[in-house]
């Protein structure tokens, strides 16, 4: 048994959706005892073979251990009774729909419920920690823990602390997150979307607001990233990008450019009249941005999957 299992033995999840069952999945593969709960029977009673199919793709692929997947799943329990759910709890993870007033909730019940010295981690993708955390009197045992979708592929989560956090905290979950495989990284400020949803949404703002104004194609847009700079992104971030062509240049790009960038704080009218039309994308049967077919859908979910099996495949500890 490592350090980490010794030290958090018991980890809970709460919410079961599309996050939770994925991170669950996860802690249980690295050997931490697993509960599972969310308000949802349906939800609970479809978790287990979710992530057992999940498992057996990632060990077709040699990504997971074909003897190690009833032993993960054999140390997930789920329930959906919450006071039961954090007995002898020494690590949460939130996972609920993103509503300031249900996280709050949630996190005030756990406060009272779980063992003293747990940590208590949302999986907020945009809140503020703080603001999370306001209603609760452990708020230095408080963190974000931001995954990326699907957590059990994508290695990054972001931890941040809110302006309460002690630092033994972000360091204990740095280090749990880090022995279970992930990337974890430390985020100094507690500012709505962190980093990286602040870097996403700046470049799907412009994104929405080029095919808004009749630039381009919502196809074009894609293809210009994919085709693009977004080849150069796995290995060159921005920041080294500028260093590497010259912050002069840089500086004269934005001198020209920044004025003509979209820079509206509210949601794309284009995007607005969207969602009030239903048109959802996948979720709705395809009409978004483009128009899919079943096929076309099915298509983008396995090239993603089989794209980042390569990536850990490709990058996978020697
Ligand atoms: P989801 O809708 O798939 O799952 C949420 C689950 O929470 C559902 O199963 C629901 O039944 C359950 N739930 C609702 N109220 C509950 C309660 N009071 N107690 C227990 N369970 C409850 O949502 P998701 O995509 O997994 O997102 C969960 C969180 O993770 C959100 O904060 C979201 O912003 C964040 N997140 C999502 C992604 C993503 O790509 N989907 C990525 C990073 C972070």
């Amino acid at each position: 048994m490592s350090e980490n299992q010794r030290q958090f033995p018991n980890i809970l999840v709460v919410g079961a959706g599309l996050m939770g069952s994925g991170i669950a999945q996860l802690f249980a593969y690295g050997g931490h005892t697993v509960v599972l709960t969310d308000v949802s029977e349906d939800i609970l009673a479809g978790a287990e073979e979710k992530i057992r199919r999940s498992l057996e793709r990632m060990a077709d692929q040699g990504l997971a251990r074909v003897d190690l997947i009833e032993p993960a799943l054999g140390r997930i329990r789920t329930m959906s009774d919450l006071a039961e759910a954090t007995r002898g709890a020494r690590f949460v993870v939130e996972a609920v729909p993103e509503y300031l007033e249900l996280k709050q909730e949630i996190f005030r019940r756990l406060d009272t419920l779980c063992p003293v010295e747990a940590i208590l981690a949302t999986n907020t993708s945009v809140i503020s920690i703080t603001q999370i955390a306001a209603k609760s009197l452990r708020q230095e045992r408080i963190v974000g823990t931001h995954f990326w979708n699907p957590p059990t592929l994508v290695p990054l989560v972001e931890v941040v602390p809110g302006e309460r956090t002690s630092p033994e905290t972000v360091e204990t979950t740095y280090a749990l997150l880090a022995a279970v495989g992930k990337h974890p990284v430390r985020v100094k400020q507690d500012v709505p979307g962190f980093v990286g949803n602040r870097l996403q949404h700046a470049l799907w703002r412009e994104a929405v607001s080029i095919v808004e104004h009749g630039i381009a194609d919502a196809e074009v847009v894609d293809e210009v990233i994919k085709f693009g700079f977004g080849m150069r992104l796995p290995v060159l971030g921005p920041l080294e990008n500028a260093d590497m062509v010259g912050l002069d240049l840089t500086l004269a790009i934005h001198d020209y450019i920044l004025k003509h960038l979209e820079s509206s704080p509210n949601p794309s009218p284009l995007l607005t009249r969207k969602v009030a039309k239903g048109e959802l994308g996948f979720k709705s049967g395809g009409r978004g941005f483009r128009d899919w077919n079943a096929e076309q859908m099915n298509r983008v979910r396995t090239d993603l999957e089989l794209h980042l099996f390569k990536w850990l495949k490709d990058h996978r500890a020697s």
